[in-house]
């Protein structure tokens, strides 16, 4: 297969996860507890690792759906429009009349960019196995199906086992590092860590390039068959039953890193959903996640398929 044919196939991905809005306001400096302060300015941006996953996959070509749980309450149906404007599929998201969807409030501060954030997760605590049997269908379509952890492991857990009883290939991006729970564990063929969640999912520390390989092959020994740890510009490194192999990022001048991950994980689950061998499908990760790094913003840096090189097109 060439590579120009590849991605034409539209591979189907499923996306399991977390939707949010971000609410970012900049100040001088952060308030004091208790202190008001007047603001430069304030945006709003749609986020949420699985619908910023979600939108990196569409716009690298895949057929997309995302099955989550949103609340309509405030941000929620503003939320479903910017996937479905991304050319998402949402019929497998249930919607909650009576509940708010996530929402982040971000404050960043202008002198050096710090900042403080207050995460209300809403709707996405409430994704039960029951919305995911509901999806079924959906998941037994998938080529790839993809979560993260801001939505319950039970969900995730039963997602993955409909969608592998059908054949799909399954990847974890176990972002944020939560303690996995039994039956989660097992249920991917791929597992996707950066640095820091490598370190906390492996309980090694991971200071140096033998201790990283170390981390690697004892969280693929908790039954991950492929365990990457993302190194931002450094690369990524993969263990597989072939051993250890790293991958170097492309060099570009990062402008805003937020966001690197999604967009890897969206570039992998696209690659391996056309049937890409896995280090031509993780180099299509690491080229979109070059291009969003050189750019302000989150999904809005992503880039389309068009945009890389060659060899993806
Ligand atoms: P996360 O956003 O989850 O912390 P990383 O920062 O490790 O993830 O980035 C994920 C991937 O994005 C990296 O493996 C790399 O391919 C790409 N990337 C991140 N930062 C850079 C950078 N400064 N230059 C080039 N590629 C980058």
């Amino acid at each position: 297969m060439t590579a120009a044919s590849s991605s034409l196939q539209h591979g189907r991905v499923v996306v399991v996860g977390s939707i949010n809005m971000d609410m970012v306001s900049r100040s001088p400096r952060l308030p004091a507890p208790g202190e008001t302060l007047v603001g430069e300015s304030f945006a709003m941006a749609p986020g949420g690792k699985g619908a910023n996953q979600a939108v990196a996959a569409a716009r690298l070509g895949a057929q997309v759906s995302f099955v989550s749980r949103v609340g309509t309450q405030a941000y929620g149906a503003e939320l479903l429009a910017n996937l479905e404007r991304e050319g998402i599929a949402t019929e497998a998201t249930a919607r909650d009349a009576a509940a708010l969807p996530g929402i982040a409030v971000i404050m960043v501060a202008s002198d050096g960019g710090e900042n403080s954030i207050v995460y209300v997760p809403g709707s996405n605590a409430q994704l039960s196995a029951a919305d995911i049997d509901a999806a079924a269908a959906t998941l037994r379509g998938a080529r790839v199906v993809v979560a993260q952890l801001e939505v319950p492991q039970p969900a995730i857990a039963r997602a993955f086992a409909l969608a592998r009883e059908a054949g799909a290939t399954t990847i974890l991006n176990a972002a944020p590092a939560l303690a996995l729970t039994p039956e989660l564990r097992g249920q991917a063929d791929w597992l996707v860590v950066n640095e820091g969640e490598a370190g906390l999912l492996s309980g090694l520390p991971v200071d140096t390039a033998a201790q990283l390989e170390a981390a690697a092959e004892a969280l693929r020994a908790q039954g991950f068959a492929q365990v990457v740890i993302t190194l931002g510009g450094e690369g990524l490194l993969l263990c597989a039953a072939g051993g250890i192999s790293r991958l170097p990022a492309a060099r570009v001048t990062a402008l805003d890193t937020v966001g690197a991950g999604d967009t890897f994980v969206g570039g992998l689950a696209t690659g391996l959903a056309e049937g890409m061998p896995p280090e031509q499908a993780l180099r299509l990760g690491q080229a979109a996640a070059a291009v969003a790094v050189s750019r302000i913003g989150v999904q809005t840096a992503m880039p389309r398929r068009a945009e890389l090189a060659a060899e993806f097109q």
